[in-house]
């Protein structure tokens, strides 16, 4: 069985004291495919160690946090654009809105995510969105760029079954990870209303733990949690839920 973890930060100073237990621990689990999203350019070096060291496993994303956009970001949206000149990266990520933590930059965030969006159509890639508090304007930039040329991954989704339809029109998969194992967390109880060719999975590592380790520090192995209840949700064996999920992130990020 091989798992694709779609999202997760392995390069987080989280893993500084055991990062080369924690990646052991994630093959043995068969978590072998692992996608990491790009937050800004402070964390580039360490990416590129990780693809480094894991050649094989590691697949890159560039991009710019919603979080990260600051005064600034029409630098580090240059240095996104310089870094997609030089060499290949699987997809434009994380990028989106985030209104949960501050609202001040708004505009800031619409207007990066908006050219971002862009950039990854330019260059023929998958977005993957980080959407928090910000639904109606993540769709509204979607709306406005929308077409076969849009497509991604709604990571860490937790809307309505009703979100769940209009990502999904816009040629996104729905990032599924820790919180739908949540007792509050939802999600689980439509998600067998969504086709699964639609799914794939993530741990969000080193955030968002699933349970049993809720409130823990996450890392990838975790990821069979996520899939254990994906396979009770859908009833089917947990090796189909492999396959199809990795079968899934394959079509999106065409690696
Ligand atoms: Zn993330």
């Amino acid at each position: 069985m091989i798992f694709t973890d779609t999202h997760t930060h392995l390069y987080s100073d989280a893993f500084d004291e055991d990062r080369k237990e924690m990646m052991q621990r994630a093959f043995e689990a068969g978590v072998k495919r692992l996608f990491l999203p790009a937050i800004d350019s402070e964390f580039t070096n360490a990416m590129l160690q990780m693809e480094k060291d894991y050649p094989e496993q590691v697949f890159l994303m560039a991009g710019l946090h919603p979080t990260h956009v600051k005064e600034n970001y029409k630098v580090e949206l240059g240095l996104i654009e310089v870094q997609l000149k030089t060499r290949k990266f699987v997809a434009i990520g994380e990028i989106g809105m985030d209104l949960y933590w501050d609202k001040t930059l708004i505009n800031e965030q619409k207007e990066a995510f908006k050219t971002q969006v862009q950039l990854a159509k330019k260059y023929k890639l998958p977005i993957v969105i980080h959407c928090r508090e910000a639904f109606d304007e993540v769709f509204e930039v979607m709306e406005s760029e929308k077409g076969a040329d849009l497509f991604g991954v709604f990571h860490c989704f937790t809307g309505t079954l009703e979100q769940a339809k209009l990502a999904i029109s816009y040629n996104m998969k729905l990032g599924i990870g820790g919180v739908v194992t949540f007792k509050n967390g939802k999600i689980d109880q439509f998600l067998n209303q969504i086709e699964i060719k639609h799914i794939v999975l993530e741990t969000d590592a080193p955030y968002l733990a699933p349970t049993p380790f809720r409130g823990k520090r996450n890392e990838s192995s975790y990821l069979l949690n996520v899939a254990k209840k994906i396979a009770d949700i859908y009833e089917i064996p947990l090796s189909e839920i492999a396959r199809i999920t990795t079968e899934n992130s394959k079509v999106v990020f065409g690696v």
